[in-house]
């Protein structure tokens, strides 16, 4: 008996051991690629660098897939085999911990979340349309030119009992959404209009999607009201009027995405109304041109916001993805901060990590990146560092004081004449060693823009000499991905 326990719980301990060798080959990758792609000193810290490279660590990146998997699959249809699968993995989570048994990948990537938050999440059909489907809709016109649609739309308010607007808008992180149909004098016959939820779990695109759902019940509405009065022409479409060129172009190529079920039922009316008689248009107005339409529905819409929604629809999984990427993205600002590497990054530039700084390199040949990833990471030719890896003696410059970054940028009296296209360029950031490398700074003018400050911080440190390859006499200290200063 005491022997299968300790077989059992060796078991997972081999596991373990194998899932950290596998993250530390990946590792191992990835600080490779960021070396290269930065030109920086083997000196470095790996997650300096891929801070500086706005890169996900690899073990969050791999929980960041894991789980935006797993909401993937929870959006499969309850009949799909897959379904299975989840169910087990989740009693194995469920009663895990004991240690017995192999490990259950999948089982112990749902232990790194709550499952129990993606109840009421949207149901995603993975089978492809029938392709002999016929549209729903009469016609779709999106019109690529805005002034044009505006004077399409405009042109439509001769027939109003013919048009339905719909509207979506977020206000006070909730979103509403509407429907309306105006007379011959722009006031309200007939609307619609509903609370959609919190933006944390709806999105934009999906509100004015549920918008145009309501306006195709309004638009059959509208039909039966003119049937007593004004009768419209056999065949005569009712147009729809929505101000979302996505949510449009979404109904016009549906795909197994997220909103899914809301352009079904949206096409589903839309037939239901077309076999009556009443075939459907559905036409693109551009937002905010003061068109009396859009206008009542945007206003509509916005006295619609409200955090419980009132319609049917399930929550869609692209905001949940999004919740997952931030929840991963903080937890590594969190480690960032805590993190005892980086220094000199990290007084640099404060608010790290952000996409920001891999922009600083994305236009930077080799030998200009060579140069910024020594500016920002502090590892460099510079004496302070040499003398910090215990390369030579002294951390002097040839001027008697530290070598710093900061004293070459700014101090140092050897460098006055190279200097002086840097300060005029850099204007009232010169001195402020963060803003000229690239760092998001407050209440500071320059001369010029951000991008030209750095291009001068990079032409100076090339002219000042300081930045390149200090070692032939040490064959140590040579480093191979030293480049030329001149030339990409
Ligand atoms: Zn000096």
């Amino acid at each position: 008996m005491g022997k299968i326990t300790t077989e059992a719980r060796r078991r997972p301990r081999a596991a373990q051991l194998l899932l950290s060798l596998a993250l530390r080959a990946l590792n191992t990758v990835q600080r490779s690629a960021l070396i290269q792609i930065l030109s920086a000193f083997k000196s470095v810290a790996t997650a300096t660098m891929e801070v500086e490279l706005f890169t996900l660590p690899t073990r969050l990146r791999l929980r960041q897939r894991a789980q935006i998997t797993i909401v993937n699959l929870l959006t499969l249809p309850w009949d799909h085999p897959i379904q299975g699968v989840l169910l087990r993995a989740r009693r194995r989570r469920d009663n895990g911990g004991n240690g017995s048994g192999p490990r259950f990948p999948l089982a112990e990537a749902m232990k790194t979340m709550s499952l129990e938050q993606f109840s009421g999440l949207e149901t995603i059909n993975p089978k492809p349309t029938a392709p002999w489907k016929l549209p729903a809709f009469k016609e779709i016109d999106i019109n690529p030119d805005r002034e044009k649609a505006r004077k399409n739309a405009a042109s439509l308010l001769a027939n109003p009992h013919q048009v339905v607007y719909s509207d979506a808008l977020g206000h006070d992180n909730h979103l509403g959404a509407a429907a309306v149909v105006l007379d011959r004098n722009q006031n309200i016959v007939v609307s619609r209009k509903m609370a959609i939820g919190p933006m944390a779990h709806w999105s934009i695109h999906i509100a004015e999607l549920i918008g145009v759902y309501y306006a195709i019940s309004l638009a059959l509405k509208i039909f039966h009201q003119n049937g007593q009065s004004t009768r419209p022409g056999a065949g005569e479409a009712i147009t729809i009027l929505s101000d979302s060129k996505s949510a449009i172009q979404a109904i016009k190529n549906p795909r197994n995405t997220s909103g899914q079920r809301v352009i079904e039922a949206i096409n589903q009316s839309a037939y239901e109304l077309d076999s009556r008689g009443i075939p459907l248009r559905l036409q693109w107005i551009p937002g905010h041109c003061d068109d009396p339409g859009n206008d009542a529905a945007d206003c509509l819409a916005k006295a619609a916001v409200g955090p419980t929604k009132i319609h049917p629809f399930c929550r869609p999984v692209s905001r949940e993805k999004a919740a997952i990427r931030r929840q991963i993205l903080k937890e590594w600002e969190d480690e960032w901060k805590t993190s005892n590497k980086g220094t000199h990054l990290r007084r640099i530039d404060t608010k790290l990590p952000a996409i920001r700084s891999r922009r600083l390199y994305q236009s930077l040949p080799r030998n200009r990146a060579y140069l910024l990833t020594q500016l920002r990471t502090g590892h460099s030719w510079l004496a302070t560092h040499g003398k910090a890896l215990r390369h030579r003696e002294d951390d002097k410059c040839e001027c008697g004081a530290k070598e710093t970054v900061v004293h070459i940028l700014i101090d140092c009296p050897r460098l006055t004449t190279e200097r002086q296209r840097l300060r005029k360029e850099a204007g009232d950031a010169f001195g402020n060693v963060s803003l000229m490398l690239g760092a998001k700074g407050q209440g500071i003018t320059s001369s010029s823009a951000p991008g030209g400050i750095l291009d001068a911080v990079l032409d100076f440190a090339e002219a000042s000499q300081r930045f390149c390859s200090r070692g032939p006499k040490d064959p140590q200290q040579q480093n191979p991905r030293q480049r030329p200063t001149t030339g990409p």
